[in-house]
């Protein structure tokens, strides 16, 4: 993976509904050096979402061809939809910024394998199941069979914690940015000096 030696590629992981699409906005608009890696999927797009911003919506066939052509630094099939990460976009924006991924835990064990990158895994939870379903079900962007569904790869997901670095509980928005803040001002820190030991 061609990349700038000195950004950094923050992970951000959760079930659905816990709170991540607020937290990767709310980076992106402090943090302009900040871009989000738009991912392929053949999962049909939800009202609320479009094409080249949320996700490139693209079809079975295409996808297939894509992973036969290795076009993919990652991609994994979630729901029965495949979900993936292309290389030609990730090395053009890593050639000026930081990345954020919103990918799950089969992604990240993929990434994880190019050692050369400057990683970040944060695995974000809600509070408590109940709060997840809650959110899950407000959010109104799934079926009752999808919600279900969703909320059931919870317990799998949780199997996954351990190739995480962070594991951050979104019990308020606030604190847990400010965590992230943190973990991101460390990461810096750590780079800049491994940087000038280099010199
Ligand atoms: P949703 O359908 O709710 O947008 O996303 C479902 C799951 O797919 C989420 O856990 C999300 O993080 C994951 N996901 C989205 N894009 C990618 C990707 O490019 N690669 C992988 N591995 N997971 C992804």
């Amino acid at each position: 993976m061609t990349h700038g030696k000195k950004n950094i590629m923050l992970i951000l992981s959760s079930p659905s509904g816990a709170g991540k699409t607020t937290i990767t906005k709310k980076i992106q608009q402090k943090y302009h050096s900040f871009k989000i890696s738009v991912s392929h999927t053949t999962r049909r797009p939800r009202s609320n979402e479009i094409d080249g911003v949320d996700y490139h919506f693209i079809s079975q066939d295409k996808f297939k061809n894509l992973i036969k052509e290795d076009q993919f630094y990652e991609y994994a099939e979630i729901f029965d939809n495949y979900y993936g990460t292309l290389k030609k976009n990730v090395d053009e924006l890593s050639k000026t910024n930081d990345i954020i991924f919103d990918i799950d835990w089969q992604g990240t064990k993929q990434l994880s394998k190019y050692k050369n990158l400057n990683l970040i895994k944060i695995y974000l939870i809600p509070p408590n199941k109940t709060e997840l379903k809650d959110r899950l079900i407000k959010r109104n962007q799934n079926s009752s069979e999808e919600v279900k569904r969703r909320f059931n790869a919870f317990d799998e997901d949780i199997k996954h914690w351990k190739d995480y670095d962070y594991i951050l509980i979104n019990e308020n928005l606030e604190n847990c940015y400010k965590q992230i803040e943190r973990i991101i001002a460390s990461k810096k820190q750590e780079i800049i000096s491994n940087f000038q030991k280099a010199l």
